[in-house]
C-alpha cells in the first residue's frame, strides 16, 4: 500500500494527548481546569441564530465562492470594522477559516514564515503538502510579536526565492495585537523583499481596547489575504463559516480557488450562509454584545495575569482573543529535579498534580525545552457571567471566584506549583 508520506508522518499533536487526559480525568470524576480549550465560551447572539432557524429548509447549493449577499454584507463589514477595503467578488466564503487557509497554502508554493508563537495548525498544514518553512524568532519582551528587523534579518539570509508570511492578531496563542507602526514597519520590509502575507483575523473584534484591530493590509494592500469568519467573533465555531479577502493584485488566483472549491467542498451549507447575514450586519445591539464579551474577556486575562506575575510566573499580556502564553523558565531548576526538561513532560506533570490543563508551547513554534505554555482563559460559562457581568461590570477576584471558579482555582493551583519547592 503505497500513501502520502508527507500527511502520514504529521505527528498527533502535544495538546490532543492533553485534551484526550483531561477527558479521561474529568470521566474519573477528577475537577479540572481546562486551560487548553480555546473556543468562545458565549452563547450565539439571537439574530444569529433567529436567521438559521428561518433558512433551515433552504436546500439548494449556492456559488462555489459563496452567496453574494453574503460577500457584499461582509465587503461592508471589513470596511466599516476592519478598515479593510476589498469588493465583494474578491470574497470567497469556505467552511472555517481553517479550510481557507490551508487551501491557500497548497496554491502558494512559496517558503512559509511562521514568527514563534503562532497557531498550532499552520506548520502541520504547510508540511502536509510537503512544504517548506521556517520558524522566526520572536521575544517575550513584547508578547512574541514578530519584529520588522528580525524578518528582515531573516528575508537578508534566505537562499528561497519566495516567501508567505503567517501574521495572526489578536493572537492564538499570546493574546498580543499588532499595533498601526508595527503594521507600518513589517509592511515596509514586506513589500522591499515582495512577500506575500496570510493576515488571519479571526480575533479581529475581540480587542480589549478597541472595537477592532488594525489590518497589516491596510499598510500592505495590493500583496495582503485577509482571513475572517464567524468561529470567534460571532462564537460559532461549530458552523463552519469562514471568508478570505483576496487583494486586486493577485485576482488572478480567483479561478484557481474557485476551481479547488468547486472540486473539494462545493459550497458552504446554505442556511449558515444566511445565517452569516446577520452576523456581518453587524447591528448596533450585536456591536454590544460582541463588545460586552471582549470586556468579559479582558477583565478575567486581567485577573490571571496580575496573579500569576505577581509570583513570578512570565506572562504574555493579552490585549484580544482568548489565550495567553505563560512561562516557567524562571523555575527550571527545581523543574528539571523532577526529571522534567520539556514542556510537553511539564504539561503532563501540571495536569495529573495539580489538575490544570496548559498546552505546550511546543505545539506553537516554541523549542521543546522551552517552559512555555498557551492559556486559554474561557473555561466559564459564557451565559451565565454575561448575565452576571450585565448587573455587576467590576471583574475583581470575588467576581471571579463566584463566576469563574475553575479559573480561579487554576490560578491559585499554577501559583501553588510556582512556590512548591
Ligand atoms: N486561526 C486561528 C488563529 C485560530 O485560533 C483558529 C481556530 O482556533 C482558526 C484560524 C480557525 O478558525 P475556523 O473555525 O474559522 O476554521
Amino acid at each position: 500500500m503505497r500513501l502520502n508520506k508527507h500527511i502520514i508522518s504529521l505527528q498527533p499533536s502535544a495538546t490532543l494527548e492533553i485534551n484526550e487526559k483531561v477527558k479521561a480525568l474529568r470521566k474519573q470524576g477528577e475537577q479540572i481546569t481546562h486551560f487548553g480549550f480555546g473556543q468562545s465560551p458565549f452563547p450565539i447572539f439571537s439574530s444569529i441564530t433567529k436567521a438559521l432557524i428561518e433558512h433551515a429548509g433552504n436546500n439548494h447549493y449556492l456559488p462555489v465562492n459563496g452567496l453574494e449577499s453574503l460577500r457584499e454584507e461582509i465587503a461592508n463589514f471589513l470596511k466599516k470594522h476592519q478598515m479593510v477595503l476589498v469588493d465583494k467578488n474578491s470574497i470567497f466564503i469556505g467552511p472555517g477559516s481553517k479550510e481557507l487557509l490551508y487551501q491557500s497554502i497548497l496554491i502558494f508554493e512559496g517558503h512559509f514564515l511562521i514568527p514563534k508563537g503562532s497557531w498550532v495548525s499552520y506548520v502541520p498544514q504547510i508540511k502536509s503538502k510537503g512544504g517548506t518553512y521556517s520558524v522566526l524568532e520572536t521575544d517575550i519582551s513584547n508578547n512574541f510579536k514578530l519584529t520588522a528587523t528580525a524578518l528582515e534579518e531573516f528575508l537578508l539570509k534566505s537562499k528561497q526565492s519566495e516567501h508567505i508570511l503567517i501574521l495572526n492578531s489578536p493572537n492564538n496563542p499570546t493574546g498580543a495585537v499588532y499595533t498601526d507602526l508595527e503594521y507600518q514597519r513589517l509592511a515596509a520590509v514586506c513589500r522591499k523583499y515582495n512577500v506575500v502575507v496570510f493576515s488571519d483575523e479571526i480575533y479581529s473584534q475581540i480587542n480589549f481596547t478597541e472595537g477592532q484591530s488594525v489590518s497589516i493590509s491596510n499598510y500592505y494592500p495590493e500583496k495582503t489575504i485577509v482571513f475572517g469568519g464567524l468561529s470567534k467573533v460571532f462564537s460559532a465555531g461549530g458552523y463552519r463559516l469562514g471568508f478570505m479577502a483576496l487583494p486586486n493584485e493577485l485576482s488572478e488566483l480567483s479561478n484557481a480557488y474557485k476551481s479547488l472549491f468547486s472540486e473539494t467542498f462545493s459550497c458552504v451549507s446554505s442556511p449558515i450562509q444566511m445565517a452569516a447575514i446577520a452576523a456581518y450586519t453587524y447591528p448596533p445591539d450585536l456591536i454590544k454584545y460582541v463588545g460586552d464579551s471582549s470586556s468579559i474577556l479582558k477583565g478575567v486575562s486581567q485577573y490571571i495575569f496580575e496573579n500569576l506575575t505577581k509570583n513570578n510566573i512570565s506572562c504574555t499580556n493579552p490585549q484580544g482573543a482568548f489565550y495567553m502564553m505563560v512561562g516557567f523558565d524562571q523555575f527550571r531548576e527545581k523543574i528539571n529535579l523532577l526529571g522534567i526538561e520539556t514542556s510537553q513532560q511539564l504539561a503532563l506533570y501540571l495536569l495529573e498534580k495539580y489538575h490544570v490543563a496548559l498546552l505546550p508551547g511546543s505545539d506553537f513554534g516554541f523549542q521543546k525545552n522551552e517552559l512555555f505554555f498557551r492559556l486559554a482563559f474561557v473555561d466559564f460559562d459564557g451565559k451565565d457571567v454575561m448575565e452576571a457581568y450585565l448587573k455587576k461590570v467590576n471583574i475583581d477576584e470575588a467576581f471571579i471566584k463566584q463566576h469563574c471558579p475553575r479559573v480561579f482555582s487554576g490560578v491559585q493551583k499554577l501559583i501553588e506549583f510556582a512556590k512548591e519547592g
